[in-house]
């Protein structure tokens, strides 16, 4: 089937690339053709960052209530389109229509209604120094923000970038992941019929080579970039040496479930299933080192056996199923080549069915099973490098220091979960282990008023909650002399 080119989406309207180069987006369960997107030139580039600069004048001198109409306005919209939008995001991801209608899309929604609740919030201070002389600060707006997205939450992460800049009163150029491009140019069309003015949300397309322009361009004042370790030390590099910008880094993870041997171990259970077979693995949070107490680690396998066999995978549209194919083909070769390693390594396999995902229709999408490695070690590559994919790595603990020890033996530091029901070692594990987003006998929720980020090299700064729509602003002191 002929696609028409997708455009860009730049000054409230769509745009025809002017690069003549395009890329193509599949269906990772059956492989067919969604759509051809024209990839964004240099030119392309700076009329967005332009329109960008002319709509952030006029979107900053807005009061902050009328901010806040606008995205409200953004938020039902995107909640009526939620079905739509879900679909269109399983067709483009691969994840089970049961979680983009019920997350994906409603999670992007309560980040902008969040944030849009705290525009009118934004406040300055007054510092007395004499009778005679006080100092008051300003909260201004950066300007434009450029935001580069992956492609595990395509519309999510969007959103969670959008929300705090615009409620500050920034505008945003958004490159969303070639991979995963669809649902953001909704997102585009749903702002301008909400009443954002032109030009303060605009969309390029294309791979890594657009966000290097991004990164680099002088009217961008701050980068939010969600994506992997070595990416994100490109981007950071960019951003100093063109033109010295803020960065916020959103990256990878590699991170620690350590589950007691007092824990409710239905419910760890339950909680380790949701940190690796969620959207087949593809979570930045992903709890992929279960650390299990050595004396209740048979009765755990167990319970993690009764759950696989529960996975129903299958066509991901079909509302039943619960575990979809991966993102993409390449994605794909990349998680099949750690399950071969795992094996290599010397890990036990305690789940891995692959034969049934190469037969009928899964032989025709970019599938990779449900696989629990057991009897790991530190040093294997399984438990040291993210996977991004739906890949447990089960490690055995005798003592709670020794646990911690080796939870933090890592270079990540994005999320962590404790299993315990004794609250003081829960507690007490919990602020020594070295992560951002924290869970104690839960894992994996994300509202909009917690904030997430990551330790060591998992990121920099965080999105979501109060202190979020700060560092999407700069602060002006002005002294006065009466
Ligand atoms: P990626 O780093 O390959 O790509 C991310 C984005 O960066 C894409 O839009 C890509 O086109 C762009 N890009 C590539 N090279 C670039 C360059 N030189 N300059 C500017 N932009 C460039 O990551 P991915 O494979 O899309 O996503 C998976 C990764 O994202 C995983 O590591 C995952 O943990 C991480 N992630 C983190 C969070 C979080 O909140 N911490 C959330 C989701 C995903």
């Amino acid at each position: 089937m002929a696609h028409d080119i997708q455009p860009l989406y730049i000054d409230g309207h769509p745009v025809t690339a002017t690069s003549g180069d395009t890329f193509s987006v599949t269906n990772p369960f059956d492989a067919s053709l969604l759509a051809t997107i024209g990839q964004a030139s240099e030119a392309d580039v700076d009329a967005a960052v332009a329109s960008a600069v002319r709509g952030q004048k006029v979107w900053a001198a807005m009061t902050g209530m009328e901010r806040a109409r606008v995205l409200h306005r953004a938020v039902a919209l995107l909640r009526e389109q939620n079905d739509a939008l879900a679909e269109l995001e399983t067709r483009n991801t691969g994840k089970p229509l049961s979680e983009t209608t019920a997350v994906d899309i409603h999670t992007g929604a309560d980040a902008l209604e969040y944030y849009a609740g705290l525009a009118p919030a934004l406040e300055g201070s007054q510092i007395p120094l004499r009778e005679s002389s006080f100092v008051y600060t300003r909260r201004e707006p950066l300007g434009v923000i450029g935001a580069i997205g992956a492609w595990n939450y395509p519309l999510q992460i969007a959103c969670w970038k959008a929300a705090p800049a615009l409620a500050a009163g920034n505008a945003v150029v958004f490159k969303p992941s070639e991979v995963t491009p669809l649902t953001v140019m909704k997102l585009a069309d749903i702002f301008t019929q909400a009443g954002l003015p032109d030009g303060v949300f605009n969309v390029v397309h294309g791979d890594g080579r657009v966000g290097e322009m991004l990164t680099r361009h002088s009217g961008i004042a701050k980068i939010s970039f969600t994506g992997e370790v070595g990416t994100g030390k490109k981007v950071m590099a960019a951003a100093a040496g063109s033109t010295l910008k803020d960065a916020t880094m959103e990256l990878g993870g590699k991170s620690p479930l350590l589950v007691f041997a007092d824990a409710d171990l239905d419910r760890a259970a339950d909680a380790a299933m949701m940190a690796n077979f969620y959207s087949s693995g593809q979570v930045c949070t992903n709890g992929t080192r279960v650390f299990i107490e050595r004396s209740v680690k048979d009765a755990f396998e167990a319970k993690l056996l009764e759950r696989v066999a529960r996975i129903h995978p299958g066509d991901p549209l079909d509302l039943s199923v619960n575990f979809g194919p991966l993102v993409s083909f390449e994605h794909q070769q990349k998680v099949l080549g750690y399950i071969a390693l795992g094996k290599e390594e010397g890990a036990r396999v305690l789940a891995c069915d692959e034969a049934a995902f190469t037969q009928g229709a899964f032989a025709r999408g970019a599938w990779a099973a449900p696989t629990i490695f057991t009897d790991c070690h530190d040093n294997m590559r399984i438990v040291r490098e993210e996977i991004f994919g739906p890949v447990m790595a089960l490690l055995a603990f005798d003592e709670e220091d020794e646990a911690i020890r080796r939870a933090n033996d890592t270079e990540y530091g994005l999320a962590a979960g404790v299993f315990s029901e004794n609250i003081n070692r829960a507690h007490r594990v919990i602020h020594q282990l070295e992560a951002g987003i924290c869970w104690i006998n839960t894992w994996g929720d994300s509202p909009a008023e917690m904030p997430v980020g990551g330790y060591k090299q998992s990121g920099i700064g965080r999105e979501n909650g109060v202190e979020t729509l700060g560092h999407y602003t700069q602060t002006k002191s002005v002294q006065v002399e009466m």
